[in-house]
């Protein structure tokens, strides 16, 4: 059985698609992808000796050697042009899921969704996918063992019934009493549409946010450089914004 997380990964698929899964380890996204129908055919990738040397065990004890190929190699390496139309990357932090698309960009032609799942820095990934005109189609938040997932599905702007103009012109939410705007930078840090669904889950992601912020003001604190003071002040007004917004969604 997959976990929450990974079956959220499992959902934002399309029925018969064929994927590639990038640092796959054990290759349980693509077995339970193609065992579901979710996957006609997969590729899970994968860097590193151990994971690789698991995915292909766990492969071939599933039965699926015929649809399911497992291939050693750095990022969308894996893959050639054209050869798959779905991608899934999880478990890493949001920079590294950058760099792996801006290193393999080529290598996403006929790629018609991305579904990723950063582990943290889901604002650059957000800005990444932003920059290279690819529309984020959908957003989910979880928790699952104490930790908070956030996975985002993406397709190219030229395949996508949304604009990015419009996903990220500044948006209102709130209630009339306490409605505020959020800019497009904040957006891109918050998630357009986790913003919009709110949640408990999300109020307490950006509760924890808030507490690491203030770790950093406190041991900024101790310090009587100009630069602190004005890391410190920067913080001071993220606090309250981010307070701003939650306090929009009670
Ligand atoms: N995707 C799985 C999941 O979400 O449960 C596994 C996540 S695991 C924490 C990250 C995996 O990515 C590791 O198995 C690691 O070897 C692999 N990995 C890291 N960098 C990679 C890269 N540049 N290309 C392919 N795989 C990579």
């Amino acid at each position: 059985k997959l976990s929450k997380r990974l079956q959220l990964l499992h959902d934002l698929m399309d029925p018969g698609r064929i994927l590639a899964d990038i640092g796959s380890d054990h290759a349980l996204l693509p077995v339970a992808c193609v065992r579901s129908g979710q996957a006609v055919k997969a590729i899970a990738g994968e860097l590193n000796e151990g994971p690789f040397e698991a995915a292909k065990k766990q492969v071939a004890s599933a039965g699926l050697s015929a649809k399911i190929e497992v291939r050693r190699g750095d990022g969308l390496d894996v893959i050639e042009p054209g050869e798959v139309d779905t991608v899934t990357i999880a478990g890493m932090g949001g920079a590294l899921i950058a760099a792996i698309l801006d290193r393999g960009i080529h290598r996403l032609k006929g790629v018609t969704r991305l579904i990723l799942q950063p582990n943290v820095g889901e604002d650059i990934l957000r800005k990444w996918l932003y920059e290279h005109d690819f529309v984020v189609e959908a957003e989910r938040i979880i928790e699952e063992d104490g930790k908070i997932y956030e996975v985002i599905a993406a397709v190219p702007a030229y395949f996508s019934h949304i604009a990015n103009e419009e996903i990220y012109e500044p948006k209102l939410i709130g209630t009339r009493e306490n409605e505020i705007e959020l800019s497009k930078e904040e957006l891109i840090a918050m998630g357009p549409f986790l913003v919009e669904q709110g949640g408990p889950v999300f109020i307490k992601k950006w509760h924890w946010e808030m507490d690491k912020l203030k770790h950093v003001l406190k041991s900024l604190s101790n310090s009587d450089l100009p630069a602190a003071k004005e890391k410190a002040e920067e913080i001071q007004n993220r606090l309250k914004r981010i307070e701003e917004v939650l306090l929009c969604m009670q």
